[in-house]
């Protein structure tokens, strides 16, 4: 909008205004009159009044059911005050779009305010928190160059990740960064563990006895028919001259049951297979026994 030149009247429909609870007899009819963005209306002997801006010249329809609905801000009227002659009301009009620019004016000044502290509040916390800070913004380039949330989560570990998400948008705490550096660097250690797994040097087939720890030990129902079983599945990370080798087994042999992280076992049984599960290779046995290790 041209600001120094004077906004035009632009004059609109006839209406009726005010509200039947505030007059007697006929309603009166006024213009509408536009001046710039505002309108008003134009009465008996071309006097200006404002809107009333709560009603619908004098009716509140949201509200028929208190007192048929008659407007409590102009009482019924249905315009505001009276601003007086055209040239009046084209320097109210202009007052008016002063205030608003004004207005709006300190609200960016304000918004650039508050996006400058929290800058500035970034700014300290990635100081102060370096590694924490390294991984959020690495999630986040990340996921600006497109990649999907999965292929962040592959990479950085769920919970790494989730931490980083929130990271990008409000400032962690420190328990927050502390559990995202831990999470991201046990992430890490799983998967150089995975890179550097490899298979049993055997062919399918094979008998091999082996020694290491169980890592998973879980049960699950298979159905056959009508008949369910509990099945055991066991995952063994072996050592000695089979360092590096996993050996995943299931089924219902006796001796698949019962067994905890941790415990120490002495493994016999028939490579099956060779299958990669989240990125670590794992020779699959079957008819396999455990036996418990006891330390010497
Ligand atoms: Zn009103």
């Amino acid at each position: 909008m041209n600001t120094t030149a004077d906004p035009k009247v632009t004059y609109g429909d006839i209406v009726t205004v005010g509200h039947s609870g505030a007059y007697h007899g006929a309603l009166p009819k006024m213009r509408e009159a536009h001046i710039a963005d505002y309108t008003y209306l134009v009465g008996g002997g071309g006097k200006f009044y404002a809107t009333c801006g709560y009603c619908d010249y004098g009716v509140r329809t949201e509200f028929l059911h208190v007192d048929n609905g008659i407007c409590f801000r102009c009482f019924g009227s249905g315009h505001g005050k009276l601003i007086g002659t055209e040239a009046d009301v084209i320097r109210h009009a202009k007052q008016r779009a002063a205030r608003a620019r004004r207005a709006a004016a300190k609200r960016e000044a304000e918004a650039e305010r508050r996006l400058a502290e929290l800058a500035t509040k970034q700014a300290a916390w990635d100081a102060a928190h370096p590694e924490a800070a390294a991984i959020v913004a690495a999630v986040e380039a990340m996921q600006e160059d497109g990649a999907t949330s999965a292929d962040a989560i592959a990479k950085y570990g769920e919970t790494a990740f989730d931490i980083a998400y929130q990271g990008a948008s409000v400032l962690l705490t420190d328990a927050q960064a502390d559990l995202m550096v831990k999470a991201y660097a046990e992430h890490q250690a799983k998967l150089a563990k995975a890179a550097e797994s490899r298979y049993m040097d055997v062919d399918e087939k094979a008998k091999v006895t082996a020694t290491g720890t169980v890592v998973v030990y879980a049960t699950y129902e298979s159905n056959y028919g009508y008949t369910s079983t509990l099945n055991a599945l066991v995952v063994i990370e072996l050592d000695g001259e089979h360092e590096g080798v996993t050996v995943k087994t299931t089924g219902t042999g006796q001796t698949l049951y019962g067994w905890e992280r941790g415990d120490r076992v002495t493994v016999t049984g028939t490579v099956k297979k060779f299958e990669e599960y989240q990125g670590t290779k794992q020779t699959v046995l079957t008819r396999a026994k455990l036996t418990e290790l006891v330390a010497d």
